[in-house]
Parts: C-alpha cells; sequence; structure tokens
C-alpha cells in the first residue's frame, strides 16, 4: 500500500515542477490542510490519504489526514477540528455528500477553501473546488465490461458480429444512495445496457431495476452479499441461472461472489456470471486473475491525488485552479471540477495496466 504513496509522488511531474520552483513558499508556506477520507475498509482510501498526504508534505504543507470509519458524525468532528486547528484548505472525501453543510459554512465563514474529493459534497454553496473521475463513464465502462464478458463487445468498445443470440439473465446493483457518484455510475452503466435491454437480449430477471431499489447503503460488501443471496433464492433455480451481474465496487463483487459461490457457482459444470467492479483492490485484482470477477474499473488514485494537490497548491498560493467540467451541479451551484480518465482491468491487461503502471508489484497479486 505504501509503496503507492511513494510512487506517487515520484509519478507526479506537475506538482514536483512546483516544488522545484519554489512551491510552498510566501504566505501559504507550511499551511495546515486537513484531509478526511471516509474509512479504511476499502483500500482504494488508504492509498488516497497516503497519497494525497505524501503530495502535500513534498511541498510544505502540513497535513491532518483522518478517517471516520463510515461514520458520519465522526467525519463532521474531523473536519471542525481540523477548522480549530487552523487548517487553510480542507480536502473531503464525504461519507454522505449532504451532511456536512454546516461545517462547510464554518469553513467558509473563516476564509477556508474547501475541495470535494472523488465524491461531490451536496447541497452547499461553500464547495470551492471538485476533483474526480468522469463518474458517468465509469459507469458505461462497467457495464461495457459485462458486455464484453457476455460477449456482445469487444474490450476496445467495439461490437462483436454477429452478436451472440442471448438472452442472458442478468442482476444489477448500485453503489450507496448518500454518495453522489452512485447514481452517475448506474445510469452510465443503464444507459449502456438499454439497447440490449429493449430487444430482449438482456434480462433483468429479478425486475429490479431501479436505483433505489438495488442500492447498497454504505457500499456494504454484507449487504450486497445477502441481496444476491436472496435474489438467488427468489428468482434462480437449477433450470434458471444468472449469467452477468453489474457490480460498481470490487467490495460489492466479493460479496455477490461469495453469495453465488454458496450456490452452487464458480464450478466447471456451473461457472460464474460475469462480474464487473470498481477500483482493481488486491482481493479482486486475484480474483480476476482466477477467472472469478471478470474486469474492474481501475481510477490510478496516484493521479487523482496529484490533482487535489495541485488544487490546494493553487489555492494556497492564489493562483487560478484549472478545471475541464461543468457537468457537476451540487444542488446549490455548479462546482468548478477537474475530471481524470481512467482504464479497465481485465485477466489479460491487469499485468500492462496495474503492475507495468508500478500501482501493485507482481508480488502483491500472488
Ligand atoms: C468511489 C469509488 C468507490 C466507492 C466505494 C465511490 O465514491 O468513486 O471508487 O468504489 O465510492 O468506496
Amino acid at each position: 500500500v505504501l509503496v503507492t504513496g511513494l510512487a506517487a509522488c515520484g509519478s507526479s511531474t506537475k506538482t514536483a515542477d512546483k516544488a522545484a520552483a519554489g512551491g510552498g513558499s510566501g504566505s501559504a508556506a507550511g499551511a495546515l490542510v486537513g484531509v478526511t477520507m471516509p474509512t479504511r475498509s476499502s483500500e482504494r482510501w488508504i492509498h488516497d490519504g497516503d497519497n494525497v498526504k505524501a503530495g502535500l508534505e513534498k511541498l510544505g504543507y502540513k497535513v491532518d489526514l483522518e478517517y471516520a470509519n463510515n461514520d458520519i458524525p465522526t467525519q463532521a468532528n474531523q473536519i471542525e477540528n481540523q477548522i480549530s486547528m487552523g487548517a487553510k484548505v480542507l480536502i473531503i472525501a464525504s461519507i454522505d455528500g449532504t451532511a456536512l453543510s454546516n461545517q462547510l459554512q464554518e469553513a467558509h465563514d473563516k476564509g477556508i477553501k474547501v475541495i470535494s474529493y472523488d465524491r461531490l459534497l451536496m447541497k452547499s454553496p461553500n464547495v470551492d473546488y471538485y476533483a474526480s473521475f468522469d463518474n458517468y463513464k465509469v459507469g458505461v465502462q462497467q457495464a461495457t465490461s459485462l458486455l464484453v464478458g457476455l460477449g456482445f463487445k469487444k474490450e476496445d468498445g467495439s461490437d462483436v458480429s454477429p452478436a451472440p443470440a442471448g438472452p442472458f439473465n442478468i442482476e444489477v446493483f448500485a453503489g450507496s444512495p448518500d454518495d453522489n457518484n452512485a447514481p452517475f455510475f448506474f445510469k452510465g452503466a443503464m444507459d449502456t445496457l438499454k439497447p440490449f435491454l429493449d430487444s430482449g437480449k438482456l434480462v433483468v430477471k429479478s425486475g429490479e431495476t431501479d436505483f433505489k431499489t438495488v442500492a447498497i447503503l454504505r457500499w456494504d460488501p454484507a449487504t450486497a452479499q445477502k441481496r444476491m443471496e436472496d435474489l438467488i433464492t427468489k428468482t434462480y433455480s437449477a433450470s434458471t441461472k444468472v449469467q452477468g451481474v453489474l457490480s460498481p465496487y470490487d467490495g460489492l463483487s466479493i460479496g455477490i461472489l461469495s453469495a453465488l459461490k454458496s450456490a452452487g457457482y464458480g464450478t466447471a459444470g456451473q461457472p460464474y456470471p460475469i462480474v464487473t467492479g470498481q477500483d482493481a483492490e488486491v482481493a479482486s485484482v486475484k480474483s480476476i486473475i482466477a477467472g472469478e470477477q471478470y474486469a474492474t474499473v481501475w481510477k490510478d488514485t496516484r493521479k487523482l491525488a496529484t490533482l487535489a494537490v495541485s488544487m490546494a497548491d493553487e489555492v494556497l498560493k492564489g493562483q487560478t485552479v484549472q478545471t475541464n467540467s461543468t457537468d457537476y451541479n451540487n444542488g446549490s451551484k455548479v462546482v468548478p471540477t477537474e475530471v481524470l480518465d481512467f482504464e479497465t482491468v481485465y485477466k489479460d491487461n491487469y499485468q500492462k495496466v496495474l503492475v507495468d503502471s508500478g500501482y501493485y508489484t507482481a508480488a502483491q497479486l500472488q
């Protein structure tokens, strides 16, 4: 995990150049930046926190990095503490995007700038910038990987011709309803699956396709496992099998695969369905290598950390912050946003994408 953090600094030419040019000097020098992350229960946030902290420290800033164990009041307290400690910038990856309005107001009143990290802070005018990935496109890619696994598409997104006859039975899952990313992922995915559902080549056998019905609160793997168990009991049988599962996050995919395994999937006669994912967490990459999970969307947390660090540095120095998207309205304003691109990891490219890029060592994936 830490290897990634260190690699992140080395790979950040943008911030490295600034450091060489005297970054962190002037009134911004040594300023405190408060960084709050949702949980350590998922690796990606550990990578994010380590990378942001290392990047800021490299520029001479002080950092208070906190994790809230997915507990909303804990995160609110952490932010209040950072405000009292004199933080000049807050970088926040929220648990519930709507729950921090009071803290954001307090920050604004004290002239503290707020950068929303990966997840958009909602319903508050006091959000200065947003650093994320193209979240709609993440969903498009998740659905595309499902279509690749079922034989409709190639990894480059082009159609396979002739298309398989189908129909294939699938089930769909969405992320936490209090995370603004979750509906973006889900919409991107469902828009991509729509023509296949409309033509009857794909069938959501349970009939459950409404976001609220399929959303998994707090992205909890055990809740996803339970929902998959219930779906298997209710909808499937010895003669009717599920052939694809849209899962928006690796932790959920692991829970879904466990439910499937308990129900007898994962054998030569009854293979696992095509299961998607997100974050390229170690357990899921191993599962992909073992031929269980089919794919995962990998968002390079090193790049996101570098972006957030640059934003914080620019804000502290009163420089213009570059943004590339006006797609993110938080219900109170359009938040100036910079989104990054990402890649999809399959069994046949994990080596190139994850190992050759230095994100993981080959040993970590054994
Ligand atoms: C992030 C995903 C992550 C999910 C669960 C989302 O906000 O964008 O990368 O899989 O939260 O932690």
